[in-house]
């Protein structure tokens, strides 16, 4: 029976995937990818030639969905991976999941990277219990999450991007000093793990001139 693979890919060093996430991609006959581009790259980089790449992001899933349903009634071996990391954490592959498994057909996951868990591995704070909010919604909701965030006693991780750092860290003063992690470009040469209050590491990060990086913002708990 045909199965689609869920694979996660890494989330800087091309050398952090599994042995059998290659072989799972050098396997299967299409691979869905959130951009054929980034995902060409590494197929590249691991000489895993003759793909069918399809484009299945945040807009074509759900047609892309049904292609995958097709192909797996053709007998083919289908896999899906997003631009880096896991699959559907904060990232397309959701809707893909769904579809598929309610059209009757097996999916399995080929476990690897994620911001979320690298980011927890080296912060040095409490993980037994944290809550994972992603990103906080730009406009509607986002005051709402914020005070949620107050209110939270557990470990709270948050996905931001370098445009919007500065801004989510002076919004995260209210906080006071409850300790916050950030930690950046994991696994890439500029890693960095910065703790201290949200107004200190604003002010780091701002007098670095830049703020440069993806984020994994971690609020520790009290
Ligand atoms: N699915 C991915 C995963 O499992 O990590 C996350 C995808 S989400 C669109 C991208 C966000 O993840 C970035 O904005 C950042 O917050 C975080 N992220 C991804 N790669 C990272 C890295 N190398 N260092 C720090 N954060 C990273």
């Amino acid at each position: 029976m045909g199965t689609l693979s869920i694979v996660a890919t890494p989330i800087g060093n091309l050398e952090d995937i599994t042995l059998r996430a290659l072989r799972t991609l050098k396997e299967a006959d299409a691979i869905f990818c959130e951009d054929t581009r980034v995902t060409s790259k590494l197929l590249a980089r691991y000489e895993i030639t003759g793909k069918t790449l399809v484009r299945a992001d945040e807009a074509s899933e759900e047609k892309a969905a049904q292609r995958a349903i097709e192909m797996l009634e053709e007998g083919k071996r289908v896999a899906y991976v997003s631009d880096a990391g896991t699959p559907g954490i904060s990232d397309p592959g959701v809707r893909l999941v769904a579809r598929v498994r309610s059209a009757g057909w097996r999916i399995e996951a080929i476990p690897g990277a994620s911001a979320l868990t690298a980011a927890l591995s080296i912060a040095g704070v409490d993980a037994t219990e944290f809550v994972f909010l992603g990103f906080l919604p730009h406009k509607k909701g986002r005051q709402t999450a914020l005070k949620g965030i107050v209110a939270e006693k557990r470990t709270v991780v948050l996905y931001e991007s370098p445009h919007r750092i500065l801004k989510l860290l002076e919004e995260l003063e209210t906080l006071g000093d409850r300790t916050i992690v950030i930690a950046r470009e994991l696994t890439k040469m500029h890693e960095e793990v910065l703790s201290g209050t949200a107004y200190e590491l604003r002010m780091r990060l701002d007098t670095a001139g830049t703020a440069r990086g993806e984020f994994v913002v971690i609020i520790q708990s009290i």
